[in-house]
């Protein structure tokens, strides 16, 4: 199975990302987390796309859709996936689609974090105190907001066209979003599992 964590910047997808990979194993593909880890390392890479992401810009998509490929290949033996901050922009989206059917893959599932733009200020506030991460500071945070719903949003159309997008309320707290999102992915689950079934068993309700 393989799913998108879908929202604006600072709605909780990586935390939750990591919630599903601990209760269902799939592995979770974070573009940020990647980028990051590129600047840590010092590699030209990290030098590129430093200045952008310190901004709040958006990186150019052919970064990003080569961090994915090399994941997905070196992942082949993964149960699925679950892609956090990816893709966050149409050109994206259709990169992945393209990756994914090449290794025999699709989108099983997009959830979105539903929060309101007041109550991110508020979050991102308190992380650029604790902190510190300096694309969280008021100016470039605005500029991600903005990226986000110029560019990221316009993707919701495109998955609901397509009968993938769930949307789960991302402002109740931790444990309540994740239950919600188990229950999109448990209902999922049995819909694929039962695909595979012949179709009068499916018929019958046997499996
Ligand atoms: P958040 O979801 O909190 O905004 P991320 O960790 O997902 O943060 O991303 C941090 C920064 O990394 C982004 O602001 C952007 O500069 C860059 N980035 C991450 N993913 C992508 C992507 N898919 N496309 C372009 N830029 C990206």
């Amino acid at each position: 199975m393989n799913i998108i964590i879908f929202g604006p910047p600072a709605a909780g997808k990586g935390t939750q990302a990591k919630l599903i990979t601990a209760e269902r194993g799939l592995l979770q593909l974070s573009t940020g987390d990647m980028l990051r880890a590129a600047r840590t390392s010092g590699s030209e890479l990290g030098k590129k796309v430093a200045g952008i992401m310190d901004r709040g810009d958006l990186v150019s998509d052919e970064i990003v859709i080569a961090l994915i490929e090399e994941q997905l290949d070196n992942n082949k033996d993964a149960p699925g996936f679950i892609f956090d901050g990816f893709p966050r922009t149409v050109e994206q989206a259709k990169a992945l689609d393209k990756s994914l059917s090449s290794r025999d893959m699709s989108v099983d599932a997009v959830i979105r974090l539903a929060v309101d733009d007041k109550v991110l200020m508020g979050r991102i506030k308190k992380r650029f105190a604790d902190e510190g991460r300096k694309d969280d500071n008021p100016k470039s945070f605005k500029i991600r907001l903005d990226n986000y719903n110029k560019q990221t949003a316009p993707l919701l159309p495109f998955y609901e066209n397509r009968r993938l997008l769930s949307e789960v309320d991302g402002l109740a707290d931790i444990e309540t979003v994740a239950a919600s999102i188990a229950d999109v992915l448990n209902k999922l689950e049995v819909n694929v599992s039962s695909e595979t079934l012949p179709f009068w068993k499916r018929i019958f309700g046997l499996s």
